[in-house]
């Protein structure tokens, strides 16, 4: 299964699990999945603003992340209907969810793992205050995880390629028995 293929069937998985949930577990992941996308949103309100920065650096942090879009960051898209990244594999290095101008999803919907990045250049340039409040803010993004996969009882905080190459291991821990058998 390559890339494209691997995209398509994790995006065919998570919404057909995301469809099937009962309203119940639908709504209590919707209430993690709003704090999930503000937090992230201030995450990146803290931590960007240093365009010049980036420029120079090239985007050294967004290259090889095919990795990064998770199980969860895909349900917080499917939460909001929001339209889906189309990822482009052939654009190696680059990130497939990328483009020149950068990262083609809004901050509130990007990869946790890009969200929680601070690289040093950046840290370096960080105000006392706003390094402080990062700490909590990434605290409750990770609890944020934890609290959907044990009420899905599903490895949600996975990459959703790797889930989508095994799916057994969502399979065997479903208990709404949400997912189709291949
Ligand atoms: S966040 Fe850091 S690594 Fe990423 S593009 Fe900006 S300077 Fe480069
Ligand atoms: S998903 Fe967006 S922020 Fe993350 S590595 Fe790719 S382009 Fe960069």
């Amino acid at each position: 299964m390559n890339d494209q293929e691997a995209w398509r069937r994790g995006v065919r998985f998570m919404d057909e699990f995301h469809g099937r949930l009962p309203r119940h577990a639908r709504e209590q992941l919707g209430g993690l999945l709003t704090g999930y996308r503000r937090h992230k949103r201030e995450m990146l309100t803290l931590t960007t603003g240093s365009h010049a920065i980036c420029r120079d650096c090239g985007g050294q942090c967004c290259l090889n992340g095919k990795y990064r879009f998770s199980g969860l960051d895909l349900l917080a898209l499917l939460d909001q209907q929001a339209p889906l990244p189309a990822p482009d594999f052939n654009q190696k290095p680059l990130c497939p969810y990328g483009d020149a101008g950068g990262c083609r999803m809004e901050p509130a919907f990007r990869p946790l793992d890009c969200v929680l990045f601070i690289c040093g250049a950046i840290e370096g340039v960080l105000e006392e205050r706003a390094a402080s409040a990062l700490a909590p803010l990434e605290q409750e993004l990770r609890r944020t995880v934890q609290q959907a996969e044990t009420l899905l009882e599903q490895p949600l905080g996975r990459p959703l390629l790797l889930l989508a190459e095994h799916p057994g291991d969502m399979a065997r821990l479903a208990t709404y028995s949400i997912l189709p058998s291949r």
